[in-house]
């Protein structure tokens, strides 16, 4: 486990509010930092708004307000919804920050100054949604595809950067590195884009034709093309180049995206980084859509889910569980209503939420409402056993990126834990005095298989891992890590069990129509 962790997830763009894709990136990024915190590591985790570029200053223009007023107003929104969502970010970045648009400025003068960036003539199919040029490929039917709109003929001097000046070094690198683009799907499409020769960026728009932006620092006609940017703010927010954050997490960066900005991210940035004599990130990792009705959610098709009406109806861990739960990181996921409900009900209500509830009862039942002293030996507990297989699992799934395993490894012990119930049946033992030790045994091996529980869902579900501490008496300001999953000095005998209110509720079919 390393001993510092940066995680970033993109700098939203302020064109849109914050819809289920914008959560699931941030959700994520959110279970990455509690869980390497969990583990002791220094975590710093990033998240923020971008805030320049041509769709901005088209939107504040139809808003009839200052481009600046408009980012206000969305990257509020943004800064907002995160602690709804429990999100534990440590700094919320801006590009229009001032230490950022110096670092912007700093970085250009740099790469300028070695001789990577020229200026040069290019006409060319310019997209407006995409704010890039578009190469001839990438047209169809005389449309960008993914705008669905014509692009328009622009022929104009600008400055660019010397990007197929890197491909070579970029795909060797890459070579080297399998994984420093993951899942390995993505790195395979960022190597098959690299198969044809890499065009220079253009890095600059002219202030005739855009304002909104960063001025160059060698030519004040010009403003920075928004990429060129927007990805730089991964090191402001680490205060580059002399900061302490910058020399503790830097190269140590885990960057998290949806796939639409991995060709910014899988190639742009790692050649600006070579370009500035700066060590590339350690991973990028990149996950799926999510889609409603098979289609991709969008606002032009009206089948945006928005992440706080979820939260409000079924409540925030139920949310953060099923998003989590349910895609496959790095694929595709269809976003239905009823499989949501569907997986409330039965990992939740059903499995996790009656395990806690009966287990608290037994035990207020047959150890006087409190945390029992045991002979309990760890090294008969099947439980025990379990429990450790379980935290190997967990942690071999947050190595490679696949959350949804390590939930199942979870929801696999607390299954083990409802079996053990049935197959002890502390009931039939209660009735019987000359039992008591034995079922004192057992229910105190419940309590800790609650806490490790506990602790294992805790990055997932903070809620529900604090009232299920609470519920069996252990301070929750106590730390906890992965190592005090099965450790007896966490339980303290004699402390009160309590009796929650139910974790999950279900919900039934007539609610939810
Ligand atoms: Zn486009």
């Amino acid at each position: 486990m390393p001993k510092s962790f940066y995680i970033t997830t993109p700098i939203y763009y302020v064109n849109a509010s914050p819809h289920i894709g914008h959560a699931y990136t941030t959700i994520v990024a959110d279970v990455l930092a509690r869980y390497h915190r969990m583990y002791g590591a220094e975590t710093f985790f990033v998240t923020g708004t971008d805030e320049h570029g041509d769709k901005i200053a088209e939107a504040a223009q139809k808003a009839g307000v200052t481009p600046q007023e408009y980012a206000d107003k969305i990257s509020a929104q943004f800064r907002s919804l995160w602690p709804e969502l429990s999100i534990t970010n440590d700094y919320f970045i801006r590009t229009t920050d001032t230490n950022h648009i110096e670092t912007v400025r700093n970085i250009l003068q740099k790469v300028y100054d070695s001789g990577d960036i020229y200026f040069g003539s290019y006409g060319g199919n310019y997209c407006f949604g995409c704010e890039r040029f578009l190469t001839e490929k990438e047209i169809v039917d005389n449309k960008c595809p993914e705008h669905g709109r014509e692009p328009q003929y622009i022929e104009e001097k600008n400055y660019f950067f010397k990007m197929s000046k890197y491909q070579d070094w970029l795909i060797d690198y890459i070579k080297k590195h399998p994984d420093f683009i993951r899942p390995e799907r993505y790195k395979n499409e960022v190597l098959a884009f690299l198969r044809d020769p890499l065009d220079d960026l253009c890095i600059s728009r002219p202030k005739t034709r855009l304002q909104w932006g960063i001025t160059l620092p060698f030519d004040e006609n010009y403003v920075t093309y928004v990429w060129f940017d927007a990805l730089i703010n991964y090191i402001t927010a680490l205060n580059y180049p002399h900061g302490d954050k910058f020399k503790k997490f830097w190269p140590a960066a885990q960057h998290l995206i949806a796939k639409d900005i991995l060709k910014p991210h899988g190639i742009y940035w790692p050649t600006m980084l070579k370009a500035a004599g700066i060590e590339p990130y350690r991973h990028l990792n990149v996950h799926g859509y999510w889609n409603s009705d098979q289609s991709k959610m969008s606002k032009s098709l009206g089948n945006v889910v928005r992440p706080l009406d979820l939260k409000d109806k079924y409540g925030l861990d139920a949310f953060r569980y099923f998003l989590l739960r349910d895609m496959v990181f790095g694929l595709d996921s269809n976003f239905s209503e009823e499989a949501f409900v569907k997986r409330l009900n039965s990992d939740l209500a059903n499995d996790l939420g009656n395990l806690v509830s009966r287990t608290i009862t037994m035990t207020i039942k047959y150890c006087d409402g409190k945390v029992p002293q045991s002979n309990y030996k760890k090294k008969d507990s099947v439980l025990h056993k379990a429990a450790l297989k379980t935290v190997a699992e967990v942690e071999a799934s947050f190595n490679d990126m696949s959350l949804h395993k390590a939930l199942i490894a979870i929801w696999n012990f607390i299954n083990v834990t409802n079996k053990y119930i049935v197959e002890k049946e502390p009931w039939t033992l209660g009735k019987d005095p000359a039992n008591r030790e034995k079922l004192i045994a057992i229910m105190y091996d419940l309590l800790m298989a609650l806490q490790a529980i506990a602790i294992l869902i805790s990055p997932f579900m903070p809620q529900a891992a604090g009232k299920i501490l609470q519920q069996i008496g252990v301070d929750e300001s106590k730390k906890l890590t992965l190592a005090s999953v099965y450790k007896e000095n966490v339980l303290t005998a004699g402390n009160p069990l309590t009796r929650g209110e139910s974790l999950f509720p279900r919900i039934s079919r007539e609610n939810n129509s």
